[in-house]
């Protein structure tokens, strides 16, 4: 009897198969894209800190195995049925916002960003760190020629993140912004915060960073391991706006006292312990503290024009694929200058 073999072609990706368990590198059968999906030829995926949540099981409801990643870049392969604006051939970019569900109360009032369902890359359907990926046209952002994938990646999580939290936070050119923390994030809010026109306030910890802060863009570099950062930021008339990107609780709630009339504490860190405030800083001053979350494909697609535009750009360590546990050991370690990013 005649038999049809279907060849199916393999790609690589790296998988966690369960909770806790390690990056394995397996063969798996390149996705079919569906309907109002697009394929990506993966060129660099971003090894984000979030990228924890798939590793370790943190977040309700993923399946496994799973392919994390959620910076990636690539080239649209194969247009699922009824995709119309995106081009084979394209270069597109896909972040945390992985596509909205457009029926709940937030997508109806045009928040996609706050979709009750929102659906992240990595977590609800594998991710980047793979030779191909299938996402919904929802999460395509459209890459500029100048930028190269990888370093287009980072600025598809912690580019955005710092870009959108700065240009929601109130804050207008001339301002003094201080940027807490110069890692991943902070390196990144620096060099946004600068060419927005902002006097940028670099915050560290120890004096090492304080020329490389300079060299971003900032203005001032405070270390608050040997000062008082809240007092310094008092000195210079008081910041409109902390940005505060590293994730400790205890870092950030030092900070407040820094804040000048109206300021605004913008917290982008994921930090899980409390941050400690007392009515009365908030009422004097009139101050807020408030969180913020990446942004939709557009504000993506915003970050990459801008950073065309500007000239900000990731400082990065690349690893291939096959490398992906060394590289999320890398990220972990937090000793990465600054993002770490496989490439394909
Ligand atoms: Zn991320
Ligand atoms: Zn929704």
């Amino acid at each position: 009897m005649a038999t049809t073999k279907t060849a199916v072609a393999p790609m690589r990706a790296a998988q966690i198969s369960k909770p806790g368990g390690d990056f394995e590198i397996v063969q798996r059968e390149i996705p079919k894209p569906g309907a109002g999906q697009v394929r990506i030829k993966v060129q660099a995926c971003g090894v984000c800190h979030s990228d924890v949540l798939t590793k370790e099981g943190q977040w309700p409801g993923i399946q496994y195995p799973r392919v994390p990643g959620h910076e990636v870049a690539g080239i649209i392969d194969e247009l699922g049925v009824g995709v119309s604006v995106w081009k084979q051939g394209q270069r597109v970019g896909v972040g945390w916002h992985g596509g909205q569900d457009g029926t709940c109360l937030s997508c109806r009032r045009g928040d996609f960003r706050n979709c009750r369902n929102l659906k992240i890359p990595g977590i609800s359907y594998d991710g980047g760190y793979a030779e191909y990926m299938v996402a919904p046209v929802e999460a395509l952002a459209a890459m500029p020629e100048s930028l190269n994938a990888t370093e287009a990646a980072p600025l598809l999580c912690a580019g955005i993140t710092t870009y959108n939290a700065l240009r929601h936070s109130g804050a207008f050119p001339g301002d003094l912004v201080a940027v807490q923390g110069i890692g991943g994030l902070g390196h990144l809010g620096i060099q946004f915060g600068n060419k927005f026109g902002y006097k940028v306030a670099a915050i560290g910890r120890g004096s090492e960073n304080a020329a490389l802060a300079k060299k971003l863009g900032a203005s001032v570099y405070i270390d608050s391991k040997s000062t008082n950062a809240a007092e310094e930021l008092q000195k210079l008339g008081g910041a409109q706006v902390v940005l505060a990107t590293a994730p400790s609780a205890k870092a950030m709630s030092e900070l407040i006292d820094g804040l000048g009339p109206n300021g605004k504490l913008m917290v982008i860190g994921a930090a899980f312990d409390p941050i400690e405030v007392t009515p009365m800083q908030l009422i004097s001053g009139s101050r807020t503290i408030q969180g913020w979350a990446a942004g939709t494909a557009a504000d993506s697609e915003d970050t990459l024009r801008f950073a065309e535009l500007s000239g900000v750009r990731p400082m990065i360590e690349t690893y291939p694929l096959e490398k992906a546990g060394e590289a999320y050991a890398r990220m972990l370690s937090g000793k990465a200058q600054f993002r770490v990013v496989l490439t394909m």
